[in-house]
């Protein structure tokens, strides 16, 4: 008796979870969801090469001493004078700028930073003209004073970024996440209009096709070639294209 209870309720589970034959409309949708899963991935890839939400540029100043026994001093402006008064004999001998770029990629999060590196102009008065992009040698006093005053007023990334110890691209892995659910949901949703309106599109068709039919059938002709059979009344089908008259 229980048995045959749970058998029954097992068989009308089965029959309610079975495959119903669907529309050729749910299929549509079904392929365009899958379609929107598919393109997910590209999608997020291809905004983060090629879509630059900003670009930031960090102009580091700062000025140059030199003591009287030849040691060289920085500090970056507004923060000058901690190290520069260090001595008393010390004299502003130049100045120099940092401009670190930085590229902020991806939409509609910042899924990843591309460094193209960071260029140090030179002023020194010593020298007369200023420089643009100048490589100072990774032993050079000159460049481990500019260091310190860099670290010292809190600008480690552009240090890294100079020193060429950041990497030239990185990624932000919960903006890349945070994009991909958007980008499925603006796809899904496009996918899922696109069918919407072809299932529009194809209703209105069969709605003017329907309309032509029953005014042939109430004027007397083929519904499906328009032939006028009201001469041809005892024959059943269409004399033009073989359809069977009403
Ligand atoms: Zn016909």
């Amino acid at each position: 008796m229980i048995v045959r209870m749970i058998r029954n309720k097992l068989r009308l589970i089965r029959y309610y979870s079975a495959d119903r034959p669907r529309s050729v409309w749910g299929r549509a949708t079904n392929i365009a969801f899958a379609a929107a899963l598919a393109l997910t991935a590209p999608a997020v890839w291809l905004v983060d090469r090629a879509f630059v939400l900003r670009v930031s540029q960090l102009h580091i100043t700062g000025r140059l001493y030199e003591s009287a026994d030849g040691t060289v001093w920085a500090g970056v402006v507004p923060d000058v004078g901690l190290r520069g008064t260090a001595g008393d004999d010390s004299v502003m001998s130049g100045m120099f700028q940092l401009a670190v770029g930085t590229a902020h990629h991806g939409w509609p999060f910042e899924s990843s930073r591309r460094h193209p590196g960071a260029q140090l102009g030179l002023d020194l008065f010593a020298r007369g003209e200023p420089q643009a992009d100048v490589d100072l040698p990774a032993d050079s006093s000159l460049r481990a004073a500019i260091e310190l005053a860099l670290l010292e007023a809190g600008h480690d990334e552009a240090v890294d970024v100079w020193q060429g110890e950041q990497p030239a691209v990185s990624h932000r892995l919960s903006a890349w996440l945070a994009n991909g659910v958007v980008w499925y949901l603006l796809l899904s949703y496009t996918a899922w209009f696109g069918v919407f309106l072809s299932r529009f599109g194809w209703r209105v068709v069969q709605a003017g096709r329907h309309v032509r039919q029953q005014q042939r059938q109430r004027e007397g002709r083929c519904v499906a070639c328009g032939y006028d059979l009201r001469a041809s009344e005892f024959s059943e089908r269409c004399p033009e294209c073989g359809t069977l008259a009403e």
